[in-house]
């Protein structure tokens, strides 16, 4: 099952790992033969024999494919199914329902409440196989296309939902691991006048290469397109001094580069630049971004193409 290949003709993020299938069965044979005979088709086989644990095991290791049995003891399929759907964490996990029920009604309903498919038992292995690679793929091409969702057409950087949601997500993994985080806000100086005078396509061309030079940081770095020129670099792991250093070489790389069909033109940008410790104890995500926003307007106010930290979050 070859999904590096389906994943990376898209071109971002093409999932690294083996896909990963979730058995939810309260048999110990279903678990064996699964084991045995999914063996060699490069997944991951994970197995939970009751409800509680198959939900708790799905939310941790976020599998690709639950196999789910309806007739379990205790919380039955129908309601693990229901309660995997209502976790923002599970919800967009494919289940196939495996049960040995003729009632068609209980398919209806399997179908209804979210499944994508439904194996009856006893089952033809090589059916069973076919039905989790058909699943596999359609999970892989869903994620791809709300990766695609989340990135900004022009710049081809994260769009600011993704700014958005990233940003709260890694201000809890600092806050969690009392790790270090910055957040360098830029805009390009007197863009308005740049659209003015060279026309709307150069400035496309002006906000593609500034948001080249941001790409151009480290790998852990997550560029993305704040608004109109304004970005927003987010430094997971980065203390204050070096994202600074991180601004100024953004900055220079800019205000250096040579327009060729405006040769003589030298364009710039300010920066704002803000780190978790800046914040009290209860400071949440949007503080950082208020911190990163007060520097940067200091940087404009100071007369434009500088990196600012002094943070005036409530500057008017
Ligand atoms: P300052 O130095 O104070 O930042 O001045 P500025 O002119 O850059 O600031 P302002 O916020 O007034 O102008 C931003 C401009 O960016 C206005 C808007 O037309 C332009 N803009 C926003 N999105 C795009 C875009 O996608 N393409 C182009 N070409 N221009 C855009
Ligand atoms: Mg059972
Ligand atoms: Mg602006
Ligand atoms: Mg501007």
């Amino acid at each position: 099952m070859n999904v590096g290949a389906l994943g990376s003709s898209f071109g971002i993020d093409p999932s690294p790992r083996a896909p990963r299938v979730l058995s939810i069965d309260d048999s110990e044979l279903m678990h064996r033969l699964l084991r045995a005979r999914l063996q060699l088709e490069q997944v991951e086989i994970h197995c939970a024999s009751g409800g509680e644990e198959g939900l708790k095991m799905a939310g941790e290791m976020q599998p690709d494919v639950i196999l789910l049995d309806i007739e379990l003891d205790g919380m039955d399929g129908f309601e693990v199914l229901q309660r995997l759907k209502e976790n923002p964490r599970t919800h967009d996990i494919a289940v196939i329902f495996i049960s040995a029920t003729n009632d068609t009604m209980d398919r209806v309903r399997c179908l209804d409440l979210g499944a994508v498919d439904f194996v009856h038992k006893p089952f033809e292995i090589a059916e069973l196989k076919a039905r989790v690679r058909s699943a596999i793929r359609i999970q892989q091409l869903l994620r791809m296309l709300s990766q695609r969702a989340q990135l900004d057409g022009l710049t081809a950087l994260w769009n600011r939902a993704y700014f958005d949601q990233r940003l709260m997500a890694e201000f809890g993994e600092a806050r969690r691991h009392t790790r270090r985080m910055s957040l360098v806000l830029c805009d390009i100086d007197h863009f308005k006048t740049v659209n003015d005078r060279y026309g709307h396509p150069f400035g496309d061309e002006v906000l593609a290469h500034f948001s080249s030079i941001l790409m151009g940081g480290r790998v852990s770095d997550i560029p993305c397109r704040y608004g109109g020129e304004e970005f927003g670099v987010i430094l997971p792991n980065t203390s204050i001094a070096e994202a600074t250093e991180v601004a100024e070489r953004f900055r220079a790389a800019f205000e250096e580069h040579r327009w060729r069909r405006h040769p003589d033109l030298v364009l710039t940008a300010s920066f704002g630049v803000a780190d978790i410790g800046m914040l009290n104890i209860n400071g949440k995500s949007a503080d950082l971004v208020a911190h990163a926003d007060g520097a940067l307007y200091n940087a404009k106010r100071a007369g434009r193409n500088r990196v600012s930290s002094i943070a005036t979050p409530m500057a008017a």
